[in-house]
């Protein structure tokens, strides 16, 4: 059973233009060391994405901190030993970080970065859907905002939402799923359990068109074709492997083939290539005929997560104040009931 409300995909107007930050060598060089100077001034850690600037990826990794998908960057934030985070991603996985260990300070390069999914996701049209089909376990992607969160009763990630909408069909429960409807459809064609859909959309991987994709495949027969769950049925149904961020990354490694080509946020061939040196990674096409890309196979939100904003936060302390991730106690208790039942479901 499939229930799409209004449209709460984000129109092209309201997504940034992607900035790409110019920096040359010697000033680049210079930032990275004086933000190991700092991460260590501030007995900080770094915990970044995979989709944000390599060089933030490589900071985090050297000074022990974590690059990963948004599910471990939770489990490491809340198991770290440093009583300060900065979390390189976007504004979700910063309160995640403060709803899991509200007794951290938790910053972020930038408070500006959001996600289309939670902004395509208001919580007070949320409670709406919700008293609207009260009879439905309510389950929430972790793109959501902490006030959307505190209305569900699962939290899930990409890398676990097949699992756990799984093990709650076999409950006997119904679902009531947001936000992501491709994402939502992607599980309940591979689960078939009843749920009804919010319609919110990620802007990056809706882009990624199905025909130019065969066309690509045409180019390179011998390519696998590995999908994240956020792209439309179209790409998926075209894919050797779908799955998270993390799940791709496996599959690139698993798989024999040489070639790759990868619909997610480019911001992960880092990783793709730096765990395969000698396979190849091509960007899914955004583009098909006539037709132009706004975020281009990188996230707009993601790309403001760049080597100056993380220096500042870090040096600036006026800066570091405005960025920092502040909850309320009585919110961030009641968002932390679903996260943690997402997380102790990872461990049975
Ligand atoms: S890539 Fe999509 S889902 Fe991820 S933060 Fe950006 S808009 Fe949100």
């Amino acid at each position: 059973m499939t229930e799409l409300l209004r449209d709460y995909s984000l129109q092209s107007a309201e997504v940034p233009l992607v900035e790409e930050c110019v920096i040359d060598a010697e000033e680049r060089d210079g930032l990275k060391e004086r933000i190991r100077t700092g991460l260590d001034a501030l007995g900080a850690t770094l915990v970044a994405h995979y989709y944000v600037d390599s060089d933030i990826q490589d900071l985090a990794e050297e000074t022990g901190g974590l690059v990963s998908d948004s599910l471990e960057m939770a489990r490491f934030g809340r198991d770290a030993a440093a009583s300060t985070l900065i979390v390189s991603g976007v504004r979700f996985m910063g309160e995640t970080a403060k709803i899991l260990s509200p007794e951290k300070r938790v910053y972020m390069p930038t408070l500006q970065a959001e996600c289309s999914l939670d902004i395509g996701c208001p919580p007070d049209e949320f409670a709406e859907f919700k008293a609207a089909h009260a009879d439905r376990t309510v389950v929430v992607y972790a793109n959501t905002s902490a006030q959307v969160k505190a209305l569900s009763d699962w939290v899930v990630t990409s890398s676990c939402a097949l699992e756990i909408v799984s093990h709650l069909k076999g409950r006997g429960e119904k679902v009531l799923w947001a936000p992501d409807k491709h994402l939502g459809r992607y599980i309940q064609e591979q689960t078939n359990a009843d749920m009804i859909l919010w319609s919110g959309a990620c802007v990056v991987h809706e882009e990624f068109k199905a025909q130019a994709l065969l066309d690509m495949k045409k180019v390179y027969p011998d390519a696998a074709v590995l999908v994240h769950p956020e792209s439309p049925a179209s790409v998926i149904e075209v894919a050797d492997a779908v799955g998270s961020t993390s799940a791709i990354i496996r599959a690139a490694g698993e798989l024999a083939n040489d070639t790759f080509i990868v619909a997610t946020d480019r911001g992960i061939f880092h990783k793709l290539k730096q765990l395969n040196p000698t396979k190849r990674f091509i960007e899914a096409p955004t583009a098909g005929d006539g037709a132009t890309c706004r975020s281009c196979a990188h996230c707009p939100w993601m790309a403001m997560n760049e080597l100056r904003a993380l220096d500042r936060v870090l040096h600036d302390e006026a800066y570091r104040r405005d960025n920092e991730i502040l909850m309320d106690p009585a919110l961030g208790r009641q968002a932390k009931r679903p996260l943690d039942r997402m997380l102790e479901f990872q461990i049975r």
